[in-house]
């Protein structure tokens, strides 16, 4: 045996261990110099079939893959990529699609013959684009999981955030966005006003009509404190059973008593229906108000407990009543302020 032949047994050992189908064309004459036998047999088709030129292996391409098989040519043939590499599906005897590979290059100038001559081996990677594909399939699920995920922890949170009676803001969240707004308002300098709104007699609504019509009740007052907010501006909470808290960002205090009084006197001229009967209820409501005009130093929470302090001299001055207190470490502690009803204006009263 001659070298050349010990060449050509070497390659062709390598070939078979490796999985390899060797193949060449002739890209001048475009004529087949070397056809990818084993390719055609593991498709199903015959030798009868393959040496008789039956499949054009051509119409074996899948519709979609054909382009970039011929792409893959034309880049290689140009220069554009050093080797000729590219990825399709062929259609076996029974229809279905087997994924292959491509891996050639052009081979000229070995022998006298001129022409271009494109050299490459074709190889069956339909296992590993199967598990390619599985896990696309799996990572698609899993991304939409996460996202039914987000969108229930989202759900979860605004839950946890909110009061589940009225809707609005519960007395952590308040807590939370209240001090948050301070920071804020406090670099831009803006003033911050709050209103600690309760109910007046609320027991006494309970105790004639029950607990559902009191639950009305509450509900109705907290629509009169969410219609009177500027939406995504104002934090409107439920602090507690019968009361509420309103932050109001960049409002001083006389902006915020007007606000107060016309709250006062919405809820005074509703009637709450509170039975299938057509039964109505009327409430008042007594509001504290209280603003951080300078507020480097103090917090949210004496805020509240400043406008506490003056929701209970707003309950003892008779209430359905708006009083106002200036808060704070700031020397102005706990000032009383009593409201014009005529011009809504604050009046110092006493310290
Ligand atoms: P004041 O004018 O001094 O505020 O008197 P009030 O009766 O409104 O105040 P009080 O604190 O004595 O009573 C508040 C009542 O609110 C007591 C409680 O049973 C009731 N309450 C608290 N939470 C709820 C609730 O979610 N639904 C109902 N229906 N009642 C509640
Ligand atoms: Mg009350
Ligand atoms: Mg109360």
């Amino acid at each position: 045996m001659g070298e050349a032949d010990l060449n050509r047994d070497r390659l062709e050992l390598a070939l078979e261990a490796a999985g390899l189908d060797l193949w060449e064309n002739d890209l001048l004459t475009g004529t087949v110099t070397r056809k990818a036998t084993k390719t055609f047999l593991e498709l199903g088709f015959t030798e009868e079939e393959i040496v008789s030129g039956l499949q054009d292996v051509y119409g074996l391409f899948h519709p979609d893959d054909l382009a970039i098989v011929q792409r893959a040519v034309s880049d290689h043939v140009s220069g554009v990529t050093p080797q000729y590499r590219c990825e399709f599906r062929l259609r076996n005897k029974g229809g279905e699609w087997v994924w292959y590979a491509n891996y050639g290059r052009i081979m000229d100038g070995h022998t006298d013959t001129p022409g271009k001559r494109l050299i490459g081996v074709t190889f069956n990677i339909d296992d590993r684009k199967r598990k390619e594909d599985e896990i696309a399939q799996i990572n698609r699920q899993l991304r939409e999981q996460n996202e039914l995920l987000q969108q229930l922890n989202t759900a979860l949170e605004q839950l946890a955030a909110c009061d589940a009676l009225t809707g609005l803001s519960n007395r952590r969240t308040l807590m939370d966005l209240g001090a948050r707004e301070c920071l804020r308002t406090a670099q831009l300098g803006q003033p911050l006003s709050l209103m600690v709104v309760d109910i007046d007699h609320f027991k006494a609504v309970n105790d004639a009509w029950g607990h559902l019509a009191g639950d009305r009740v509450i509900c109705a007052v907290a629509q009169a404190c969410l219609a009177r907010s500027r939406t995504a501006v104002d934090i409107v909470a439920r602090f507690g059973g019968e009361e509420f808290v309103i932050v109001l960002p960049g409002i001083d205090t006389k902006s915020a008593l007007r606000m107060a009084e016309s709250l006062r006197n919405a809820v005074s001229a509703h009637n709450v229906l509170v039975d299938g009967d057509g039964a109505c209820v009327t409430v008042t409501v007594s509001i504290g108000v209280a603003t951080l005009d300078d507020v480097r130093g103090a917090s949210f929470e004496e805020l509240v407990n400043t406008a506490d302090k003056a929701l209970y001299r707003a309950k003892q001055a008779g209430r359905n009543n708006v009083q106002m207190a200036a808060p704070g470490p700031h020397a102005r502690n706990d000032i009383l302020v009593v409201l014009d009803p005529d011009t809504a204006e604050g009046r110092v009263l006493a310290n």
